[in-house]
């Protein structure tokens, strides 16, 4: 078996295991025992597996006797014991809880830069999801894909053009290990492609308390060219795309089931694994021995589906034609035709043009959905719309779940201490109890200008460090010996512009107009410098000229110790930024970016945020915390210009002079109370604690309760929930609506109507009254009574209900909608009738 298994001396023998728990990623503690194994693989790798294996048995021998370095290791191995060993914030906070197990399933996973299985920020999302799970001993396992190469390298030719390396992810020296079946082989997983078994290995990466299991295609029984199929993250064409999802969501759910893990919920980090749920509703028929339809009531109420695409042209669609060569199969299984399954991706059932689109899959698979942040909620309303036909569009089920980060993972050392002295030890494991407005007072400005003075001070170490090494590799051989001017100032007011190249993110507004650009970094009295880094994808032509735009711009001689471009975007390089910068600046296009989770990675560390009104910054800002671009309109490419005039503005007029404006013990005091304002009102709010919280609250145990629900006695409530759809599907036509007729009486306005519900009961149906928004009224909605039945029609009532006296009856309007107490509504039965 490969790797972590480094014969060590005995005293040592403990790092083989420290190496292969993630935990390494975000408790820097043990940063100095790796660095003393081996300083160079150490600082270039941040990997501890890497740094094992390349120290010699000599030095692995006199480490074996230095007491200084065993008390390290001693001390390290006490912490994580006591971090394993804690009873968790989840124990002590939801003893009821009836949770099991929860499976997040992602396309990326961003857990450290020594396992780069990810290119932005829906992996790093899932990252920090996992180790704040850990943090908070929730009861989660990921599910994800190991790429035999990592997301592309990045670096530049002479005329400034994107160069993309695609190094090796050499799973010796990756922080992972088999997984064993209980016989001591290597466990795989075969799922089916066109007429023909595909294997995949399991591996295994250990996140302090949680397991990431990740599939991996390069099984040596495979053919050849299916072993590629896990070979790059978002590369290849449609199909590869395709056989990849079915890998992740159908192969995925197989080894929860081979493993015997008893999910109760299953989470969809982007419809990307949306197949998980068709492989769950295959294992379910099997086990119990009922039909697929029956299946989907049981287990859709344990589905959870996020959804982070703020545009329908986001989703992946497949062509039915596809669809129909890879999963033939699996229909025929289930006991339904392709069909069926083609329906389920489709907002229009009927119509056989239309492709097959993942994120409808997951629609229908799952009870709940969510958007990633206020804004994006309602966006999806909009986007998800056409499943929800003659549904208002504040009523299509989507709710939301703001995105935050894992604070230990972007904190500095020094932010780190400083947050722990001032407001305790386990802040960051679910307690945020001490931080109070009281204890925020004991933290004097003097040290929160010290806090950030000193990461800017490191920022502009680093950023050197690359510089010389960019330059290295840039310059020809003649040159070699001509340092570079040494760029970057430790004091001056430093910007932070790092992100995806994507057009909506708008990555050279900065650039709009580069005189006035130039003029703001070099102004002698309130002088600037800007970092900037990011990558386009290796399609996105638009994407990299952006990026030429930049380098070209670099070229200039005034700018070059104010501005510079750090090549290779990634986890280490970002927290870096995020450490050092004072202000972090966004400026995607609204309603573009769902959520944006960059600029909340500064707030613990004192930076502050000049943010377009999109996204996380929408909900979060307030004029005493930060700045805002725009008024949260929303426009096209024309209105460019001028948001870039409104940009150089907030900086000229607001930002600069703010952070120069001194007092007599050269503080800047009124930058000091913005900074204190962002870190006390926004860090435990946009962190991935609160966001794991808010899962744990408005899905997970509400959807595990649901969900154990269905499934008891034979899933008998799940048979009945199925009985009552067919049922009201056959006879829906069946109601009739009369006239809403609005009087008054002594106790003011009384609403009428006779209906007719053909066959369907009382009981199956709401009968309710609506009134759309209007100018300052809200929208409103209220249910009717059944009063009595119509003598002479069967099944047929009269209707009642009394209404808010300061609305005109002619706002109002009926309709009757499926109801039963124990669905999902209208997520799971979106049967609606307006009366004419
Ligand atoms: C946080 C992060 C992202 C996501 O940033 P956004 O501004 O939300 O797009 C992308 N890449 C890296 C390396 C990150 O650390």
């Amino acid at each position: 078996m490969p790797n972590l298994n480094r014969p060590l001396p005995p005293a040592l023998a403990i790092l083989n295991t420290l190496a292969a728990d993630l935990w390494w990623s975000w408790n820097h503690a043990g940063d100095a025992l790796w660095h003393r194994l081996n300083p160079a693989v150490w600082q270039n790798t941040g990997n501890p597996v890497s740094v094992l294996q390349f120290t010699s048995n000599q030095h692995l021998e006199k480490l074996a006797t230095d007491q200084e370095f065993l008390q390290l290791l001693a001390q390290l191995v006490a912490e994580r014991d006591r971090y394993l060993a804690a009873p968790g914030w989840y124990d002590q906070h939801c003893p009821e809880s009836p949770l099991k197990t929860i499976a997040y399933f992602s396309m990326e996973f961003g857990v450290c830069d020594a396992l780069p299985l990810y290119a932005g920020g829906l992996g790093i999302l899932a990252g920090d999801y996992l180790k704040t799970a850990s943090d908070l001993a929730v009861p989660l396992v990921g599910v994800g894909l190991l790429y035999q190469e990592g997301y592309f390298r990045q670096s530049f030719d002479n005329q400034g053009w994107q160069q993309q390396t695609y190094l090796f992810n050499d799973p010796g020296s990756l922080p992972l290990t088999p997984l064993l079946d209980s016989d001591g082989s290597w466990m795989d997983v075969a799922t089916n492609f066109l007429c023909r078994e595909v294997l995949f290995r399991v591996w295994v990466a250990q996140v302090g308390r949680v397991k990431l299991y990740l599939l991996d295609s390069n099984h040596p029984c495979n053919q050849p060219r299916d072993r590629g199929i896990t070979s790059q993250l978002y590369g290849g064409g449609t199909e590869l795309r395709l056989v990849q999802e079915i890998a992740l969501g159908i192969g995925g759910w197989r080894l929860l089931e081979q493993l015997g893990i008893e999910v109760d919920i299953c989470h969809l980090n982007e419809g990307h694994a949306a197949f998980a749920t068709l492989e769950r509703i295959r294992a379910y028929c099997t086990k119990y021995r009922v039909d697929f339809w029956q299946a989907l009531w049981a287990t859709r109420s344990g589905n959870l589906f996020t959804t982070h695409t703020p545009v329908a042209a986001g989703f992946d669609r497949y062509p039915a034609e596809l669809l129909r060569r890879y999963a033939g199969e699996i229909a025929p299984e289930m006991g339904v035709n392709m069909e069926d399954i083609l329906a389920l991706g489709r907002a229009n059932p009927k119509d056989e043009q239309e492709d097959f689109n993942m994120a409808y899959l997951a629609m229908r698979t799952c009870a709940y959905s969510n958007g990633v942040s206020e804004l994006h909620g309602r966006v999806s309303q909009r986007i998800f719309q056409p499943l929800f036909p003659r549904w208002p569009q504040r009523e299509v089920p989507v709710g939301h779940v703001t995105n935050g980060v894992h604070i230990p993972s972007w904190a500095s050392d020094a932010s780190n201490r400083l947050w722990q002295q001032s407001f305790g030890d386990h802040l960051w494991q679910g307690d945020e109890t001490g931080l109070t407005p009281d204890r925020w007072k004991t933290l004097s400005d003097e040290q929160l200008w010290q806090l950030i003075s000193s990461g800017r001070a490191d920022l502009v170490d680093y950023a050197r460090m690359r510089y010389q090494r960019q330059w290295r590799h840039e310059s020809s051989g003649a040159s070699c010996n001509v340092p570079p001017p040494r760029p970057l100032d430790p004091n001056i007011l430093t910007l932070g512009f790092a992100r995806r190249f994507a057009e909506y993110k708008r990555p050279d507004l900065l650039l709009h107009d580069p005189e006035r650009l130039a003029a703001l970094l070099c102004n002698h009295r309130y002088p600037v410098q800007l970092l900037v880094a990011g990558k386009a994808h290796p399609a996105d032509k638009l994407g990299k000229a952006k990026l030429q735009h930049w380098q070209t711009f670099l070229q200039r001689e005034d700018i070059a110790k104010h501005l510079m471009f750090i090549e290779d975007y990634d986890i280490a390089l970002a927290r870096r930024l995020v450490q050092g910068v004072d202000v972090w600046i966004n400026n995607p296009r609204r309603p573009w970016e769902a959520c944006g989770t960059s600029g909340m990675k500064v707030l613990v560390n004192g930076g502050l945020n000049l943010s377009s009104l999109d996204g996380w910054w929408a909900e979060a800002y307030q004029p005493e915390l930060g700045w805002a671009l725009g008024k949260g309109e929303e426009y096209g490419p024309e209105h460019d210009a001028a948001e870039a005039e409104q940009l150089y503005q907030l900086l000229e007029q607001q930002i600069i002079p703010c952070f120069y404006e001194r007092d007599n013990s050269d503080l800047p005091r009124r930058w000091l109370g913005l900074v204190r304002t962002s870190m006390m009102q926004l860090t435990p709010r946009f962190s991935t604690n609160r966001m794991l919280r808010d899962y744990l609250e408005r899905y997970y145990i509400p959807a595990a309760h649901q969900y154990q629900e269905r499934t008891a006695n034979q899933g008998a409530l799940a048979h009945e929930l199925q009985q009552w759809q067919k049922h009201m599907a056959q006879h829906w036509h069946e109601i009739h609506l009369g006239n809403l007729v609005v009087g008054e009486d002594v106790d003011g306005l009384l609403a009428e109507a006779q209906v007719y519900l053909g066959g369907i009961a009382p009981a199956q149906v709401v009968i309710e009254i609506i009134a759309d928004p209007v100018g300052e009224l809200p929208a409103a909605s209220v249910q009717m009574t059944l009063a009595y039945p119509l003598s002479g029609a069967i099944n047929a009532y009269h209707y009642q209900a009394r209404l808010p006296a300061h609305r005109p009856a002619s706002d109002w309007s009926l309709r009757a909608r499926a109801y039963h107490p124990k669905a999902q509504l209208p997520a799971e039965n979106p049967l609606i009738l307006w009366a004419d």
